[in-house]
């Protein structure tokens, strides 16, 4: 386990009482702690740097209170500005536009694409009762149109029947021109991905998206990402243009790092974390639960 913040902030305090205000020394020696704690838990360092410029800023000059350690104020701050960062308030999918809402989800091969679709899907449909259709837009691996068509069967949601030999783009318009004709409140199109970022990828997405003029486009990314979570969003940002994150493998034991790098490089929010291979393992993200995590 990693020494939590709070304990390594108190020894570096010890013998601050509690008079005056904390100094750009004491303030130093403080962040060089925290940058090695945001480090450990995977933030990318270019984000790591910006973040604790901020940190410098609000915590100069702070008064040291009797009633609180320097050490917890410290952490106060941090943890008040990784809130922020994270964008203090949860929102999520939004559907607020004609039906069918058309939601593109993207992201590399791996990263929980087609599960995020299916779990997203039977939400839709059982809790908010909407009526759904998926479609896969992999024409790539043989058998990623089976696989949602098998989470539609799973779990009661409509796919779009598979017609070989039709790209991507055509299948995307098929899906809406389904959705409008039966009746369906939203289309998910499962897009395609790869095991890194690479020019005709981004060309695919882009043509999607002008094509199926999307409400939202969600980008899927596993919370384990190290540094390079910031190119990855960056990316699929500028050259697709996303609305929104979806996390998933929050129940592994990384520290989540990549939700801050990915947050601050985009300024999109968090609309969701996986946090298990079930269907049901998707859940609101709470960015103070994350904050903490990343403290440790
Ligand atoms: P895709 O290539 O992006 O479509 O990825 P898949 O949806 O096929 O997922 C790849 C693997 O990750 C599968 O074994 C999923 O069950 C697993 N997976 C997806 N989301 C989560 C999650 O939130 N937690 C865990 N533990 N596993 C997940």
């Amino acid at each position: 386990m990693f020494e939590s913040l709070q304990d390594r902030l108190g020894s570096i305090f010890q013998g601050l009482t509690g008079r005056g205000a904390l100094s750009e020394k004491d303030v130093s020696a403080a962040l060089r702690e925290v940058r090695r704690a945001l480090i450990e838990a995977d933030v990318s360092l270019e984000v790591v740097r910006g973040f604790i410029e901020r940190v410098r800023e609000k915590a100069v000059g702070v008064d040291v209170l009797k009633s609180v350690k320097p050490g917890q104020m410290v952490v106060k701050i941090v943890h008040d500005e990784l809130v922020e960062t994270l964008g203090a308030d949860a929102e999520t999918i939004d559907l607020n536009a004609p039906a069918p809402v058309v939601i593109m989800m993207v992201g590399l091969q791996g990263s929980g694409k087609t599960t995020t679709t299916g779990k997203i899907a039977k939400r839709l449909t059982d809790r908010d009762r909407k009526k759904v259709l998926m479609a896969s837009l992999d024409t790539r691996r043989p058998a990623a149109q089976e696989q949602l068509k098998q989470l539609g069967e799973q779990t009661g949601v409509a796919t779009l029947p598979i017609i070989e030999g039709q790209d991507p783009v055509a299948i995307a318009n098929r899906a809406v021109q389904a959705g409008r004709l039966g009746g369906h409140d939203v289309v998910i199109l499962d897009t395609a991905g790869r095991t890194h970022i690479d020019e005709p990828l981004m060309v695919e997405m882009a043509d999607i998206r002008k094509s199926a003029s999307p409400h939202e486009v969600l980008l899927v990314a596993d919370s384990l990402t190290g540094q390079d979570a910031v190119n990855l969003a960056r990316s699929f940002d500028e050259r697709v243009g996303i609305t929104g994150l979806v996390l998933t493998r929050m129940d592994g034991d990384g520290r989540g790092g990549a939700a801050l790098s990915m947050r601050a490089v985009t300024g999109k929010p968090i609309k969701l974390i996986g946090t298990g291979e079930k269907m049901d393992a998707l859940e609101e993200f709470h960015p103070k639960r994350i904050a903490d995590r990343i403290l440790g």
